[in-house]
């Protein structure tokens, strides 16, 4: 086939250790699947939209979380664009921007964009929108990494995923939002879903494929086990002993902030510790 749209990866130089975003380029024009985090690197997106000489046609969020649609507004840089998401991810974003922006001023400063674009304009389960032959079709999963989460297909084959971070490409992940057991039942249910040879653009790292599946929940489950296994009776060591066992699952640095943040909230779901009066999760 003839007219493929061409996918390209944002930033293209970090070889994906962070957060990725995509353009894709079709004839006339591009459709972005998510932003990025920070500012200079949502700036970088959008200048790659510039080099690419083609009207951004809308914007696909994959999920609710901020360093995907933190960098929107550098993004869409005042276009009439649509932004798209299904209602879920839509409310998730607006309700828990205000808790985000406390977690993330401190860490990220200005680099944390001032002022956020949410997306406006809903889509429902199965829905498709059609640009010059790519077709992209959401899939509305409810809770599982993030408190809402929407992959996309591209193709009627269903054999190019973006697949947002159901899958994190060997890097550490965050499971702090506590759906874990609707994020290992979308696993399951996204691996029937799709050919065995199908292509995975993820959030963090990849392209991934089917196989990788294995290696999140082994992921998901350790943490789980080592969180449940930890001595609470002394939260630093505590603390220490899950990132030391995580560690030795996948030793890499790669997104390990993201795990830290998710021990003490998943250590309070499981009822482990009590909940800081103080700290949102
Ligand atoms: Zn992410």
């Amino acid at each position: 086939m003839s007219n493929e749209p061409t996918i390209h990866r944002f930033p293209a130089d970090h070889e994906g250790a962070f957060v990725n975003a995509y353009l894709v380029e079709t004839e006339s024009g591009l459709i972005a699947v998510d932003s990025l985090l920070t500012v200079s690197e949502s700036r970088a997106l959008r200048e790659g939209v510039e080099a690419l000489q083609k009207p951004l046609l809308a914007v696909l969020l994959t999920h609710s979380h901020p360093d995907h649609y933190g960098g929107l507004t550098e993004l869409v840089a005042g276009d009439d664009v649509p932004i798209i998401a299904p209602e879920g991810v839509i409310d998730t974003i607006v309700r828990d921007d205000p808790l985000k922006e406390q977690i993330l001023r401190p860490m990220f400063g200005d680099e944390w964009p001032a002022e956020r674009t949410f997306p406006n304009t809903p889509i429902s389960d199965g829905e498709s929108l059609d640009f010059d032959n790519a077709v992209f079709t959401v899939i509305d999963l409810g809770p599982s990494e993030s408190p809402y989460d929407s992959p996309w297909t591209l193709g009627p084959d269903e054999r190019i995923v973006f697949l947002g971070d159901q899958i994190y490409d060997h890097k550490h992940c965050y499971l702090a939002d506590g759906f874990w057991e609707q994020w290992l039942g979308n696993i399951e249910k996204l691996r029937a879903r799709f050919p065995s040879d199908v292509v995975f653009h993820v959030g963090h790292g990849g392209p991934v494929g089917s196989d990788d599946f294995d290696w999140q929940r082994r992921y998901i489950e350790t943490f789980l086990d080592a969180v449940g296994n930890a001595d609470w009776t002394n939260q630093e060591q505590a603390h220490g002993a899950v990132v030391a066992r995580m560690k030795d699952y996948l030793p890499t640095d790669e997104l390990q902030f993201l795990m830290e943040l998710s021990i003490v909230p998943v250590a309070v779901q499981l009822e482990l510790v009590a909940p800081d009066p103080h700290g949102g999760t």
